[in-house]
């Protein structure tokens, strides 16, 4: 039961041959005996979950279920979630229990789907390993020696575990994305703006979008559908009409043009991770599509623009969290300046602060020309390169990560390797596009691998038909890990 998509899922709840509250209690049933070794989990609360279950029992026996009733989802802790402890990963947040529910989750809650739990992430969503939590690095399920990516690690590692039926996740430089690759499943970033970031934990707010982690395309097409929209409390939601983005699934793909960036396939790319990316796009051409060579001259310059903008945008963002109205407090301190300082020192983990201090100083008088100025420009011509690509494909296609999932510790010394695992994800997020990764087989050490697939702006539904169809063809998206029970 746990093995199988939402769709089958649901049908089984409407037909009655299982209830919510027993499919709920199945996954709280795994999580008690998996989570311990995998920390994908930073919050369970069963007497909560168990409760919505109930709730979704008696709409479905009233007939007034959606596709997601009564469906069991881990949240990513960057979400406010009424009731609910929400840390965001970090030590500065590690008593603040929401008030009020953010767009998503009230979006979630409407449509009867039943929170399981909130999943482990990096700190303020600031990594790629999710080693920078304050509650401990969660570990890749298909080898518990590595990282599961990050910072949405957690729900990645959950959704592979099979410890819920999909999650959350949210993507500011690849956090969706990379994750998603580096455990075997599929995640989409739509286009910024699609869905609502109101109540979600701001880390770099022009950069973050929050979507879907699933097993498979068609069931991120069912999550997205309950995720999108627009909402007034987020001044950047995009007023769209609402869309079907499970409606193009089917379409066959005779003549799609997939682009392939040169910069994509150049140094840097493991040889495993471009062996199956290769394979996934010779399959893609049995499928009917055609290839373009594109390029995408400024890829280069999308790591040091991120990382002149985001710490920027974190160190605006950030500057909330000063003890004073919740969250953590210095237990100990003279003068009000004191306590700030104090209270941000002890509450934010060394990436954070790193962050901090960068943003600062970039836009700082006399360094803001030469710095942030400056990457907002290149910002606009890595976004005109998509652009220019887009006149001559549909879709673009690449690795989302340089390498498989590598191991706990590895680069934990050394923030700059860290960053480069995001290298082909984040011109995306500066271009304001939606990316998606799905699994195209394994790599070293038996690792899997994740392709990712650009679209235009709005171009989900397109996206979702293009790795359905390919999911359709292979297994990949099927596999999991050993060892876990099923
Ligand atoms: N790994 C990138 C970072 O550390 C992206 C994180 C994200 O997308 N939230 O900033």
């Amino acid at each position: 039961m746990i093995n199988t998509s939402i769709k089958q899922l649901s049908a089984a709840l409407a037909a009655k041959k299982i209830s919510s509250a027993e499919l709920t209690q199945l996954y709280l049933d795994r999580i008690a005996r998996l989570n311990p070794e995998l920390n994908a989990y930073i919050t369970l609360d069963e007497e909560k979950s168990l409760a919505q279950a109930r709730a979704a029992d008696e709409r479905l026996a009233n007939g007034d279920a959606t596709g997601l009733t009564g469906i069991p989802i881990a949240q990513k802790d960057i979400f406010c979630a009424k009731g609910w402890l929400t840390t965001c990963g970090s030590k500065m947040l590690h008593n603040f229990v929401s008030p009020y529910d953010a767009h998503v989750i009230a979006q979630f809650n409407n449509a009867g789907a039943v929170t399981l739990g909130k999943t482990n992430m990096d700190e303020f969503a600031m990594g790629s390993s999710n080693e920078t939590s304050h509650y401990g690095a969660v570990k890749n399920p298909w080898d518990t020696a590595r990282v599961p990516g990050g910072s949405s690690g957690g729900s990645a590692a959950a959704v592979a575990a099979r410890l819920c039926a999909a999650a959350t996740g949210t993507d500011t430089g690849g956090s969706i994305r990379q994750p998603a690759a580096l455990c075997g499943i599929s995640g989409l970033k739509p286009t910024y703006g699609v869905v609502s970031r109101y109540g979600m934990i701001a880390f770099a707010s022009s950069l973050d979008q929050a979507g879907p982690m699933a097993r498979s395309a068609e069931d991120l097409a069912l999550l997205l559908n309950v995720m999108a929209g627009f909402d007034e409390r987020d001044s950047t939601s995009l007023q769209r009409e609402k869309e079907d983005y499970a409606r193009d699934l089917n379409k066959p793909l005779n003549g799609l043009r997939i682009g392939l960036p040169k910069e994509f396939f150049a140094e840097g790319m493991g040889s495993d991770v471009a062996q199956a990316v290769e394979a996934a796009i010779a399959e893609y051409k049995k499928l009917g599509a055609v290839i373009v060579d594109i390029s995408l001259p400024n890829t280069k310059l999308s790591v040091p623009v991120y990382y002149v903008l985001a710490p920027a945008e974190a160190s605006s963002n950030l500057s909330r969290f000063d003890g004073v109205r919740y969250g953590y407090r210095a237990p100990e301190y003279g003068d009000l300046a004191d306590m700030y300082e104090k209270s941000r020192a002890q509450g934010f983990g060394a990436e954070v602060k790193r962050r901090i201090m960068i943003g600062t100083y970039v836009l700082s008088h006399g360094y803001y020309d030469a710095y942030y100025l400056q990457a907002q420009k290149i910002r606009r011509l890595i976004a005109q390169d998509f652009t220019e690509a887009f006149k001559q494909c549909d879709v673009i296609m690449g690795p989302t990560s340089p390498s498989t999932a590598f191991k706990l510790g590895e680069k934990g010394d050394d923030p700059v390797q860290m960053y480069l695992s995001d290298i082909y994800t984040i011109a995306v997020n500066l271009a304001g596009l939606p990316g998606m990764s799905i699994p195209c087989g394994f790599g070293a050490n038996n690792m899997p691998v994740g392709l990712q697939i650009i679209g235009n702006y709005f171009d989900e539904a397109r996206m979702l038909n293009v790795a359905h169809q390919y999911q359709l063809a292979t297994g990949h998206h099927d596999c999991a890990p050993q060892n876990i029970g099923l």
